[in-house]
């Protein structure tokens, strides 16, 4: 089935809030892969709506996201958020490359991660 999708970029202080929340925060941009900084990153969301949630329309509605937001706004790497219903696109750029290279990952307290890892034996140790 062909899917339309709509797409709404967030201000500045839409941006803000979302990912100071409670659900946003544990993941986010951790450093450059360009020259790596590791702080300070500029961070533009994008709302979907008609996102899918499920495989296997959500690996299609991915890939054409991707593809989308590298033509339209030359984006490299780019992020799939979900919060409650609503589905948002991520992307950052470093501060001191302009590199929109940035390796997001979980941004956990150490006692958090610590957790998180002894559910998971092989990453324990991280
Ligand atoms: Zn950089």
């Amino acid at each position: 089935m062909k899917r339309s999708y709509r797409i709404k970029e967030l201000s500045m202080g839409q941006v803000f809030k979302l990912v100071n929340s409670e659900k946003f925060k544990k993941f986010g941009p951790r450093h450059c892969s360009e020259c790596g900084c590791t702080d300070g990153f500029r961070r533009r969301v994008f709302w979907v709506e008609g996102a899918p949630t499920e495989d296997p329309e959500f690996e299609e509605y991915q890939n054409l996201m991707r593809y989308h937001m590298k033509r339209q706004h030359g984006f490299d790497w780019v992020f799939f958020r979900v919060d409650g219903g609503n589905r948002y696109v991520e992307t950052a750029f470093c501060p001191e490359c302009s590199s929109n290279k940035i390796v997001f990952d979980l941004n956990l307290l150490p006692d958090e991660r610590a957790a998180l890892f002894s559910l998971d034996g092989t990453r324990k140790s991280e």
